[in-house]
């Protein structure tokens, strides 16, 4: 029996994993869930026999069960290949007393290419599967890495265009670098005069939009997301989590069954979410730890049990964590609320129309698993000082966020278990504000300076995604206003 998915939005649609996958969002703007989450069905025990690849196979064929095992086994080995500097492909290091799962080995250096180098082989699959004969236009929106981990995911795919909005003062010099010079012709990058929201509501009205589905259609195409609400992004997530646990059994840090904490630097709430499911397969987790940054609209909700995005859009040096609507969250909501569908629909009304929402005391008590904390910028920037110090690693500002934020967890609740931390992007993404934060001598040099500066104090080999944009030309110029999105859209179409 497959696996179907169900709506959080609807009580009627129900879709394989595939085709889940295919339509990004549900009916009535809706995200897929399974209809149970399935276990893990492998003895810990054996998880620190297995490398990146098998674990990924025994996690994702649970949730896609509608690939056969050659389909799968074939998006699975063309993703998790040599694009990643790393056979481990996610290592593990021991930094101070936690470990950090490092995610950022792939071809742009950040956590997204963990889905995202997969997303495109599963979504051509459940093409050919579907029988859809439309080219697939990916339209994303991002904070500053999804952008460039989709662009680097699709580009030159057959039968696939892809679209990236970004916040044009809102990214890191170095992200912008990398998606304005990305190389194939079926892509296209565009910045936006406004903030990571306005991008993301953009791409979401153009998903809702029929007039323009139906004139697409006629043109041979349709859209698809590769943002972190689709189910092809959120699977693949969960199997570094349960590489993780077998990883520590391997080095002895946990005996098969011990429970461990995760920590999680967190935005949309696509990767937290994925650690949620990995527990509810059975992996032992005992806290899923979200850790935000200023705009700490979770730690408020983990807190209060209100969900309130009227507030300020702070600017950080985090900035794949400046998001104040974290899209991920409804499943949460969705599964605390017993899977009710109207419950789920009259929270997520209020949260468009008033811009916040409260939970009930029984759903605040079904989400227990989770603690929340933040950082402030000034933390930040102490706890990447402080670590380079003591264990001369560098850390991104994300993952500082998270390292930072398990200090408090730490101090409020005295648990001292084994604990992951994941460990989102590499330094060499933020040199500027990572090297600056090491010592304010750096903040005189020029962005490349940094990273040979970085280079340099860490002995860490430079990243081929860094050296590929040091003298790339910039092939995408296009910047336009927050509701000039669609036409932007529809020219680089010829609708
Ligand atoms: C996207 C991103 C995050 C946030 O992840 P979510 O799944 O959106 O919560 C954290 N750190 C980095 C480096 C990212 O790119």
């Amino acid at each position: 029996m497959d696996l179907l998915y169900k709506s959080t939005r609807s009580k009627d649609e129900k879709v394989s994993a595939s085709r889940a996958i295919l339509n990004g969002l549900a009916e009535n703007g809706g995200l897929y869930l399974p209809e149970s989450i399935p276990s893990l069905g492998v003895e810990l025990e054996e998880l620190p026999k297995m490398n990146y690849r098998d674990t990924a196979y025994a996690v994702m064929s649970k949730y896609l069960t509608d690939y056969s095992e050659e389909e799968l086994r074939y998006c699975i080995d063309n993703a998790y290949d040599s694009k990643f500097d790393t056979e481990e492909i996610a290592p593990l290091v021991k930094v101070g007393d936690v470990y950090g799962i490092e995610l950022f080995h792939g071809k742009t250096i950040a956590f997204k290419d963990m889905a995202l180098s997969i997303l495109p082989y599963l979504l051509t699959t459940a093409a050919k599967k579907n029988n859809i004969k439309n080219d697939i236009v990916i339209l994303t929106a991002t904070s500053g890495d999804t952008g460039k981990a989709a662009l680097a995911g699709f580009a030159d795919v057959p039968g696939t265009k892809i679209i990236v909005f970004y916040p044009k003062d809102g990214v890191s010099p170095i992200q912008e670098k990398q998606m304005v010079t990305q190389k194939g012709d079926n892509t296209f990058v565009v910045g936006i005069h406004g903030n990571f929201d306005q991008a993301q509501t953009g791409v979401k009205e153009m998903f809702g939009n029929e007039d323009l589905k139906k004139r697409m259609a006629a043109a041979g195409f349709q859209f698809s997301s590769a943002n972190s609400i689709n189910i092809g992004r959120l699977v693949p997530q969960v199997v570094y989590y349960v590489y993780a646990y077998g990883r520590m059994i391997k080095n002895g840090a946990i005996k098969a069954g011990d429970k461990i904490n995760i920590v999680v630097p967190t935005g949309n709430f696509g990767n937290i979410l994925a650690a949620y499911f990995a527990k509810n397969m059975g992996l032992p987790v005992n806290k899923l730890i979200c850790a935000s940054n200023e705009n700490k609209v979770l730690f408020d909700f983990f807190t209060t049990g209100e969900y309130n995005r009227n507030r300020e859009f702070i600017l950080t040096s985090s900035p794949s964590m400046d998001i104040l609507i974290s899209s991920n969250l409804e499943r949460l909501i969705y599964l605390s609320a017993g899977c009710d569908t109207d419950k789920n629909m009259k929270l997520m009304k209020e949260l468009n129309s008033e811009g916040k929402y409260t939970i009930t005391p029984e759903m605040k008590n079904n989400i227990k698993d989770f603690y929340g904390n933040y950082a402030s910028e000034k933390e930040t920037k102490e706890t990447i000082h402080d670590i380079y110090e003591k264990e001369h690693y560098l850390s991104d500002p994300h993952s500082a966020v998270a390292y930072c934020v398990y200090e408090k967890y730490k101090k409020d609740t005295k648990d001292i278990r084994p604990t992951v931390v994941a460990s989102t992007a590499s330094p060499y993404k933020f040199t500027r504000n990572v090297m600056g934060a090491v010592d304010s001598k750096y903040d005189s040099l020029s962005d490349f300076e940094l990273v040979d500066e970085m280079n340099r104090i860490t002995g860490v080999k430079i990243p081929g995604a860094i050296e590929e944009i040091r003298n790339a030309p910039v092939v995408h110029k296009t910047v336009c206003d927050p509701d000039e999105m669609q036409s932007v859209v529809e020219g680089f179409l010829g609708l």
